[in-house]
């Protein structure tokens, strides 16, 4: 189902009002982690004004240390449905137990399977008898054959509102948090008609490298990123290293923009 063979035309889907995967970039932006009603709605205001169509921001962490803050639960997911009601922009947040898939179906416009369960099968099944959104980035080590398998689990079960995200891949290099394979773009256009977005924040896990590769992205064919942003990044509780300010944010925007309208 997933196969660009038998379905030659792009998949384009409308969520939220918002068309991802057609001639507009999708553009998702939030912090790392919901930590406040304040933090949330201060970074939605401010990346919708940047030109941002969705706010991301993950309520429940998968973090490699079990002693590393593990994001607010069900709270953040209240708090994010708070800052959809307040600005409109619709929300992106990450789903790790099933046990949760009833509120995220009724709160989340687009479900995040992390890369960290792109191959937690018992998951993505569940998330096929649904008809949300799902985006799926790619594992640590998964090849693109191993994601657009993933994407297959989703869409064999009914569910076709599938997303692929590159957000960087395990190799021998340590200089960047992860290798982002900016290949994957024309390849998975080619393999594939499902949307492909580009998460340069965890790829490079740098913030000073998430504009060069939001800017690559773009002119390699993606249909959107999805970058971090946090109003003040060394306090962040998760990845502040690799989050932008809003302000850096909205230069990002107008660079990004700026190459989305060359042909
Ligand atoms: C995230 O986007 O918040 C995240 C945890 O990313 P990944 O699953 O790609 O590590
Ligand atoms: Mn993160």
């Amino acid at each position: 189902k997933a196969n660009r063979k038998f379905h030659p035309d792009d998949s384009i889907l409308e969520i939220a009002g918002n068309m991802v995967g057609g001639k507009e970039l999708t553009i998702i932006a939030g912090p790392c982690s919901v930590e406040s009603e304040e933090q949330i709605l201060n970074v939605a205001r401010e990346v919708q004004a940047a030109g941002a169509t969705f706010l991301r921001g993950g309520a429940f962490k998968p973090r490699t240390s079990p002693y590393a803050f593990q994001g607010m639960g069900l709270e953040g997911l209240d708090l994010l449905k708070i800052a959809k009601r307040k600005t409109g922009l619709p929300i992106v947040t990450e789903i790790m137990d099933v046990a949760y898939l009833d509120r995220f179906i009724e709160d989340v416009d687009i479900i995040q399977v992390g890369a960290r369960n792109m191959q937690n099968f018992a998951l993505l099944k569940q998330l096929s008898h649904c008809n949300k959104a799902v985006m799926i980035k790619r594992g640590l080590s998964s090849t693109l054959e191993e994601l657009l398998m993933a994407a297959e689990y989703v869409m064999a079960g009914g569910n076709n509102r599938v997303i692929l995200c590159e957000r960087g891949i395990r190799t021998f290099e340590t200089a960047t948090r992860n290798t982002l394979d900016l290949s994957a773009v024309p390849m998975l256009k080619k393999m594939t008609h499902l949307p492909v977005i580009i998460d340069p924040s965890h790829a490079t896990g740098q913030w000073w490298m998430v504009e060069p590769m939001a800017k690559a992205a773009v002119a390699a064919g993606a249909d959107g990123i999805m970058v971090e942003v946090h109003p003040n990044p060394p306090a962040a509780l998760c990845d502040g290293a690799q989050s932008i300010t809003p302000e850096k944010f909205t230069e990002l925007m107008r660079k990004v923009d700026a190459i989305a309208r060359i042909e």
